[in-house]
């Protein structure tokens, strides 16, 4: 797969588009003036990588580049995998033999990084239709949950059709499902709201059982009892309303 000649990112949310160049920005909506290309991207930002566990990392571009849009790294022993993709490319990152999505808002410079690590990347397939995929190439589709090299997928729908969250060991990642303002947890607002309150929903099902110790979003990584807390007493709020 070559690069295609030409490859924007938006300065104002991180949003690579691949072989062409639009007016607007398709995710954000910012004007074509703030675009630059992926080279100067790679010049002015590099990629951090901040050790969450022995073997989780998180994956954040430095300095920021648009929201706090976190990816992470897990090192199984056997083979890399990657959730999400930074927007930057950073070539000294360590290689990613797999890249999986929650979503089809994380996209960030896969291609790249897919062909320079020749990279397996995998979305679920109601999110790879979407039009922010336009320009990017994935290697399969899932349909469903699946556990592979010990990484847990649950297919949770909501915030996008094929949202899907994960849990290596006992570390869960939830992307953007919710996030934190003044101290509360809140459901993302974009996307259907009630399929997203009972993504929120399954969710809390998938951990009755569960042994979990941190949890790692798109803004920071929350010590799993905190974060259930302020779960339960968003569902709670909800219920209630
Ligand atoms: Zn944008
Ligand atoms: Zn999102």
């Amino acid at each position: 797969m070559c690069i295609p000649r030409r490859q924007y990112v938006c300065t104002e949310c991180g949003y690579n588009m691949p072989g062409y160049c639009p007016d607007f920005c398709p995710f954000c909506g910012a004007e074509k003036r703030i675009f630059i290309t992926w080279k100067e991207c790679s010049t002015l930002f590099d990629v951090a990588c901040l050790e969450v566990t022995g073997n989780i990392s998180r994956l954040k571009a430095e300095p920021p580049l648009g929201p706090e849009l976190s990816s992470y790294c897990i090192d199984t022993g056997e083979s890399t995998i990657w959730i999400d993709c930074p927007p930057a490319f950073d070539s000294t990152l360590p290689s990613a033999n797999h890249i999986v999505f929650t979503h089809n808002h994380l996209l960030g410079a896969v291609n790249l990084y897919r062909r320079h690590f020749h990279s397996r990347v995998r979305i679920h397939a109601l999110d790879s239709a979407n039009s922010l995929c336009r320009g990017f190439a994935f290697d399969g589709t899932f349909h469903d949950s699946f556990v592979e090299d010990g990484l847990e997928a649950f297919h949770i729908n909501g915030h996008t059709p094929g949202f899907t969250i994960y849990i290596y060991e006992h570390t869960l990642f939830v992307s953007d499902l919710v996030h934190f303002d003044q101290g509360r947890l809140h459901l993302n607002l974009f996307g259907p709201q009630d399929e997203t309150a009972n993504a929120a929903k399954r969710t809390h099902r998938i951990l009755e059982s569960r042994r979990i110790d941190q949890v790692c979003g798109h803004e920071n990584v929350v010590p799993f009892e905190y974060w259930m807390k302020k779960f339960e007493d968003m569902l709670t709020a909800k219920t209630r309303v």
